[in-house]
C-alpha cells in the first residue's frame, strides 16, 4: 500500500492491524492512548494517511488534528480523570525528539500540583489500566457533545 503502511506502526494502528486503545476516530484521523503514557489519559492524535513530518502533512488535515486535540483537552477536563489542563505537544522531526516517523499530536492531561508525578511519568512511562482510562475519556467526549447539543438548543 501507499505510504509504507506495513512498516509504520501508526499506519497499522490507523487501519486496525496493530493493537491500540482508540478513544476517537473519524474518516481522516484517530486518537488512541499512548502505550507509554507520561500521565494517565495521555493520548495521541494521528492522521490516518501516512505523513512522516509536518513537511508531508496537508495543512487542512493538520488543522483538523489540532481541532481533535483541542476537543480531547476539553473532554479530559470533563472526564473522571478530572484534568485541570493539558499539554498539547507535537514534536516535528528527529531534531525535535520525534520518535515515531508518523505525525502525532500528544494530548497530556495535567492537574494542579502534579509536577512530581509528571516528572516521574516522564521517566517511567507506565500504562495505567488502558480500558478504564479510555472509557473515562470516551465519557468525557460524550459529555462535551451533550454540552454542544444543549448550547445549540439554547441558541435556537
Ligand atoms: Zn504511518
Amino acid at each position: 500500500m501507499v505510504g509504507g503502511v506495513n512498516d509504520c506502526v501508526f499506519c497499522r494502528i490507523a487501519v486496525g492491524q496493530a493493537p491500540a486503545t482508540k478513544v476517537y476516530e473519524d474518516d481522516t484521523l484517530c486518537a488512541f492512548l499512548d502505550i507509554r503514557p507520561i500521565a494517565r489519559g495521555h493520548t495521541l492524535v494521528i492522521p490516518k494517511r501516512h505523513a512522516s513530518e509536518l513537511e508531508d502533512l496537508d495543512a487542512e488535515l493538520g488543522a483538523h488534528i489540532f481541532r481533535a486535540g483541542h476537543r480531547l483537552a476539553l473532554a479530559l477536563r470533563r472526564s473522571d480523570l478530572a484534568a485541570d489542563g493539558a499539554n498539547l505537544v507535537l514534536n516535528d522531526g528527529t531534531a525535535a525528539f520525534q520518535t515515531v516517523p508518523h505525525v502525532h499530536l500528544h494530548v497530556i492531561p495535567r492537574r494542579h500540583g502534579d509536577k512530581l508525578s509528571f516528572a516521574a511519568g516522564l521517566l517511567l512511562r507506565r500504562p495505567h489500566d488502558p480500558e478504564s482510562t479510555a472509557a473515562a475519556i470516551r465519557a468525557g467526549i460524550s459529555a462535551l457533545a451533550h454540552e454542544d447539543e444543549t448550547s445549540a438548543e439554547e441558541r435556537e
